[in-house]
């Protein structure tokens, strides 16, 4: 009999585990799997799935406006809160019932509780007090949202975990944060009918993002009706006793609001789960340190997806479980490229971005050619909207070779995706303007500017 009960013991049901799980037993690898939540993991549960879903449910605000313009008589559109939280949340489940169906019909042994690692190769589940040895185990229990640093009153604020629950609609909502998750819910509640005030420590939203789409992003969002305090910290949050939160701000008076949503940011889970003891060596935000092979520095454990602070974005995590399985289980050894990811920020307007973008670029010391072009959709035209659609292409000046793609407007994700499969093949500019246009279309735009910017 072997020394071992499995092959392979995953922490954490979400993306990156249940992926490499799935594959694992695919090769033949005895696998079992420990979930304290939902199976799903946050990408389904809490976070990419639901969230895309109250974007859809958000722009029809827009449409029934727009509509008028094309000759539609609409009459004035009410929105129920209870019915669009409901209708997610039954998705939600039914998504969470297929990760299960398919970790079953993958043969993989599904623990619903708490994994704690104690030791290489052993741990133990927290509730039935099961011991398992596994010759390998693979952390992926993503992270949670981080409410630092702690401020006085901070517990009256939510994270992004509670806000697809709220009982209902809020009159006013405060968003704490100005990256990827404050943008979409102050996108979405706005659209909603909440009165959002947007408030960030920074003097622009998403950093790290390129500057031009940071600056018409912010424009946007303000223009859509989103209060923006920016460059500005909260001190303490206060309940007033009619249940609103009073906001007390560094800079600028205090903020009165009915909800609290705290988007600053999210850390590795990785705390009690034991790991130090097995002497898993954890980076400076509790991230696990891992190799190209998402090996951590103890030899039968690795990790995959937001746990090691890599790229948190689900694709990745997938694509790192699927490599890990591979490589041990599979005989097949491959590693992800973290490179060239593609995203999406779910605004609206939305953002597509994939390569590097014009400061990145520059500090690379690459010699650029810039294309960019802003222009007002089609659509707009008739439906009166104030809206524009901005794109950017980075060239390297010397290879022609496309760096980065950088859009701004409607269905950016969609675009960049297909715009993604080119710039991964290398493309060049020559490339992009032999491409023929597709009229009439937004994304033409990409295969048709011809002057670079001067300067
Ligand atoms: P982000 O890292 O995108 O943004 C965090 C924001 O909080 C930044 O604006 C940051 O400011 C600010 N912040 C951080 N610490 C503090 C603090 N102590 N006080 C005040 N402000 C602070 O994290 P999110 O939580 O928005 O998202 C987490 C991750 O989830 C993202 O990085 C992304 O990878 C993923 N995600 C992806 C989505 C998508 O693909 N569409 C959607 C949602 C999430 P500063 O810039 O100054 O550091």
């Amino acid at each position: 009999m072997s020394e071992f009960d499995v092959d392979l013991f995953v922490i954490g049901a979400g993306s990156g585990g249940t992926r490499a799980a799935r594959i694992a037993s695919g090769h033949g690898a005895k696998v079992m799997i420990a979930e304290e939540d939902r199976i799903g993991g946050t990408c389904v549960i809490r976070g990419c799935v639901p969230k895309k879903l109250f974007v859809y449910a958000s722009r029809f605000a827009e449409d029934f406006e727009d509509a008028a313009g094309f000759g539609w008589s609409v009459p004035k559109p009410s929105f129920d809160w209870p019915t669009l939280r409901d209708a997610v949340a039954n998705e939600v489940t039914r998504l969470s019932g297929l990760y299960r169906k398919g970790l079953e019909g993958a043969k993989v042994a599904i623990r619903e509780e708490r994994a704690l690692v104690e030791g290489p190769h052993s741990l133990r589940l927290a509730k039935s007090g099961e011991t398992i040895r596994a010759r390998h185990i693979l952390v992926a229990t993503g992270g949670y949202p981080a409410f630092d640093p702690p401020i006085p009153g901070g517990e009256l604020g939510i994270s992004s975990n509670e806000v697809f629950h709220l009982p209902s609609l809020p009159k006013r909502m405060l968003v704490v944060g100005g990256g990827y998750i404050a943008l979409e819910f102050a996108s979405v509640f706005t659209r909603l009918g909440v009165a959002v005030t947007l408030l960030h420590r920074g003097d622009n939203i998403l950093r790290g993002f390129d500057e031009d789409i940071r600056t018409r992003l912010r424009d946007a969002l303000a223009h859509a009706g989103i209060t923006l305090r920016l460059g500005c910290t909260i001190d303490r949050l206060e309940l007033l006793p009619d249940g609103v939160r009073r906001a007390h701000c560094a800079k600028g008076g205090p903020i009165d609001a009915e909800v609290v949503l705290v988007a600053t940011g999210r850390r590795p889970n990785t705390v009690g789960l034991g790991l130090e003891t097995a002497g898993v060596k954890l980076g400076p935000v509790g991230e696990i340190m891992v190799d190209e092979n998402s090996a951590s520095s103890v030899p039968s454990i690795h990790a995959v997806g937001d746990v090691t602070n890599r790229v948190n974005l689900t694709p990745v995590a997938i694509r790192e479980g699927h490599a890990f399985a591979d490589t041990l289980f599979g005989g097949k050894p491959w590693h992800m490229d973290h490179n060239l990811v593609a995203s999406a920020v779910f605004t609206t307007p939305e953002i597509g971005t994939v390569g590097l973008t014009e400061n990145q670029a520059f500090a690379a010391g690459y010699e650029l050619r810039v294309f960019e072009s802003a222009f007002r959709p089609m659509k707009a035209t008739i439906s009166g909207r104030q809206e524009r659609i901005y794109m950017k292409l980075l060239v390297d000046a010397k290879t022609d070779r496309m760096l980065g793609v950088h859009i701004l407007g409607h269905d950016a994700g969609e675009i960049i995706q297909a715009v993604a499969i080119a710039v991964t093949m290398g493309a060049t500019k020559a490339d992009f303007d032999r491409t023929i246009a597709l009229h009439p279309s937004a994304a033409e735009e990409l295969v048709t500017m011809r002057t670079a910017r001067a300067g």
